[in-house]
């Protein structure tokens, strides 16, 4: 019979990701036995609040510009733009100006109209690091590539630059990378990047054509302990950047980031032009106007950095004590956690049991740990920890017996 529609769309939009999964039963539990009795640390949800000076301006502009719910132009406003221009200059030497940057509704637009940008053949493949943000597979597959997960560098979560040169060919268009990380909370080295940089160099000569890096940035500013996270057009000229606000300034629902495409890529004019196409064939054009007004207004301010750190050491400390082999994390806000049993999904039934909501690893393509977003009020990471005890207290008494 026919299709009349497309079934891989309605096969994608009727699948819930794993995340989404946990996060209902999560409701579900709230409902039954009182949400304060529900550890739900499924989702990325920034609980760190909006930053005053956003909310100030966001209520100032709605009073006396009545513009601010207007278009703005397709690639976002010249004001706006300009400004992101002349920070990132002023932050990482970009060379930037107005016309390298397009405004979207968040990473997730970002990566979707780079990667429409960018792939013009269904033979061309982008890869990324595992563990990778799940998302990434749809996004490639959607703009028509071959999506391709490089092995997880296991002992530091850096690369492994040995599943890296296997997974590289001369159908290879983009390599996405993603510091601090989602799952891992790791931030790559400039020793690491240095060493990607010269391996992607010396594979576009040896192909012939540019392989691009996209450096997925919605995590930039949360670090901790003054961890450096390398500017990767500084490094590298065939290099795009997809930056978001939701996190940095606990933004995520109103959907505001932006493409930066470095203007040292040889062909950075067309590839701008490209970033505009696809904008507007998937319909990606004006990004939310108050939104960019907004976040241009207060470029050098982020949400409570400090807080979030408060939470990593909090978590980290107290499950590394109960015996927990956690990923030590630089930046973002998950904490990466080896499953205490081989399964990592039988882990997270298990932790169920407790009222604790993780995520195993599999999504993320790399299978034995769990992920725990640790964006959650710090009280709820306070009275979560006895359960944490309990829990592994409970498999090592079975391990004994
Ligand atoms: N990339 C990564 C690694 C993420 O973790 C997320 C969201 O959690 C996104 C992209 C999408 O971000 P946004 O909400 O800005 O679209």
């Amino acid at each position: 019979m026919k299709s009349e529609i497309n079934e891989k769309n309605a096969a994608l939009g009727s699948e819930r990701s794993v995340i989404r999964e946990i996060f209902e039963y999560g409701n579900m539990r709230a409902a039954k036995i009182g949400r304060e009795n529900v550890f739900d640390f499924s989702l990325g949800n920034p609980a760190v609040p909006t930053p005053d000076c956003i909310n100030e301006s966001i209520a100032r502009l709605c009073r006396e510009n009545a513009d601010v719910h207007g278009y703005t132009s397709a690639q976002g406003a010249l004001s706006v733009r300009e400004k992101i221009a002349e920070t990132i200059n002023a932050r990482f030497s970009a060379g930037a100006s107005a016309d390298d940057i397009y405004m979207t509704c968040g990473a997730a637009a970002s990566l979707t109209i780079t990667l429409n940008a960018l792939v013009c053949s269904p033979q061309d493949e982008v890869a990324a690091f595992a563990p990778y943000f799940p998302e990434y597979r749809v996004f490639a597959e959607s703009a028509g590539a071959v999506f391709r997960a490089v092995d997880a560098d296991k002992d530091s979560f850096q690369i492994s630059f040995a599943s890296l040169e296997k997974t590289l060919n001369e159908n290879t268009k983009a390599v996405i990378i993603n510091s601090p990380n989602n799952p891992t909370g790791a931030v790559l080295t400039e020793k690491t990047l240095v060493r990607l940089c010269a391996l992607l160099k010396e594979k576009s000569t040896e192909y012939g054509h540019h392989i691009y890096i996209i450096s997925d940035e919605p995590y930039r500013e949360l670090v901790y302990d003054n961890t450096d996270v390398p500017y990767m057009p500084a490094m590298y000229d065939d290099c795009i950047v997809c930056y978001s606000f939701s996190k940095s300034l606990s933004l995520a629902g109103e959907r505001i980031g932006y493409i930066f495409v470095n203007p040292k890529a040889e062909y950075a004019k067309r590839i701008y032009a490209a970033v505009c196409g696809a904008g507007r064939a998937l319909g990606y054009v004006c990004a939310p106007s108050l939104m960019q007004y907004a976040v241009a207004e207060n470029m050098g301010d982020f949400a409570d950095i400090a807080a979030y750190k408060r939470r990593r050491d909090l978590l980290y400390n107290a499950l590394c004590d109960y015996g927990y082999d956690c990923v030590f994390p630089d930046g973002a806000f998950y904490l990466f956690v080896r499953s205490p049993l081989d399964d990592a999904k039988e882990f997270c039934e298990l932790a169920k049991k407790y009222e604790l909501l993780l995520v195993p690893s599999d999504s993320f393509g790399c299978g034995g740990y769990v992920r725990i977003s640790y964006c959650v009020p710090e009280e709820t990471i306070k009275r979560s920890l006895p359960l944490f005890k309990k829990l592994i207290d409970s498999i090592k008494r079975e391990q004994i017996l």
